[in-house]
């Protein structure tokens, strides 16, 4: 989407969400930094506005531990209690319906849906779109979107913008990461901020147990050096036997892509009820949105997720397949060919 589009559908929505008696949002089930706090960001300001507003997300209502610091969460509601035909309904960081979980009913129902994302992949759902892809974060969108309402941040607000931009940038170390990103973390850091506390709690601070549970995840990870793939996985079993909760691992992705000999790592596992959840990073040309898009997932060039119902082995072989079926390329990705 080009920026006059973008420009003048943020217009639009600002209309509609300055004009409406109430509004609903939602960001993706499994929420992580960039979907709570683009949600929570939104959510304060309407708030501190004049805005009546209801936040929420799809079953399980809950955010991993290292988000609990999140100004607004508090003020989040369950998805129960959203409204079932919204006058209006914003989404933020969600790609398609499927993605809302209990909460696309509502969105289908909704008078006006207002998609807020900046995924490639995304769906285009809504009754005003707007997707911009060259975002690094939906959170970026949210601030845009809070410019044309003519909206003044607040330091939660911009904490919670911050922890989005941070955390959909891996804390500015993925290829999304363009000056743009520091013009506006500088501006969000500009309301004082606790910028070395955001960062101990969101990625450095685990309990002891989850640093055991890492080794033994590390210590049997798996290099595929032909397809330049690292992967490692962490079962059910491996839950109960060290204590740690499936929202404390979400992490352990980043120190498989450490992995010099890969690139692409994919870390899998074994969510309740659900299957395996798999986490795709990529560090070279290696679009990973594509192999999780076709294996039933989605997500950016270099960071995807997909679930599968088969077993760890047998995914692991779905997505060599997938890498074998494409092989990398650099272009555009300031990279060196790699022979
Ligand atoms: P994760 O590895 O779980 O942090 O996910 C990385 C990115 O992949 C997310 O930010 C989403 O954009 C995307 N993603 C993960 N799981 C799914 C899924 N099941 N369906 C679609 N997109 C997904
Ligand atoms: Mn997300
Ligand atoms: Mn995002």
């Amino acid at each position: 989407m080009t920026e006059v589009a973008v420009v003048k559908d943020l217009a639009r929505v600002a209309a509609i969400v300055a004009g409406c008696g109430e509004v609903a949002l939602a960001c993706h089930v499994h929420p992580d930094g960039d979907a709570l706090g683009s949600l929570l960001a939104f959510h304060l300001l309407c708030r501190s506005h004049g805005v009546s507003s209801v936040a929420s997300w799809g079953e399980p209502f809950a955010v991993a531990p290292h988000y609990h610091f999140l100004p607004g969460l508090d003020l989040a509601s369950s998805p129960a209690a959203f409204p079932p035909r919204p006058e209006v309904m914003v989404t933020f960081d969600c790609s398609s319906l499927r993605r809302l979980g209990e909460l696309e009913g509502p969105a289908q129902a909704a008078g006006e849906l207002v998609v807020l994302d900046h995924h490639a992949d995304n769906a285009r759902f809504g009754s005003i779109n707007v997707v911009d892809t060259a975002a690094a974060s939906t959170a970026t969108v949210v601030r845009r979107l809070a410019g044309e309402l003519g909206w003044v941040l607040d330091h939660d607000v911009a904490l919670d913008l911050y922890v989005g931009l941070l955390t959909d940038t891996g804390r500015f170390q993925y290829p999304n990461t363009t000056s743009e990103v520091f013009v506006l973390a500088e501006e969000l850091a500009g309301h004082g901020l606790p910028l070395g506390v955001i960062t101990r709690e969101l990625f450095e601070k685990h309990r002891f147990a989850y640093l055991r549970l890492a080794a033994a995840a590390l210590s049997r990870a798996h290099l595929d050096q032909e397809h330049r793939l690292a992967a490692a996985w962490v079962t059910a079993e491996d839950l109960a036997q060290y204590g740690v909760e499936f929202d404390e691992t979400e992490g352990l992705i980043d120190l498989v892509r450490r992995t010099a000999e890969a690139d692409v790592s994919c870390v899998l596992k074994e969510a309740p009820g659900e299957g395996l959840r798999v986490s795709l990073r990529s560090v070279a040309g290696v679009d990973v949105g594509r192999v999780a898009s076709e294996l039933g997932g989605g997500g950016h060039h270099f960071m995807a997720g997909f679930t599968s119902d088969r077993s760890i082995p047998a995914t692991i072989e779905r997505i060599v397949d997938r890498l074998s079926g494409s092989p990398p390329s650099t272009a555009g990705r300031g990279l060196p060919e790699r022979r």
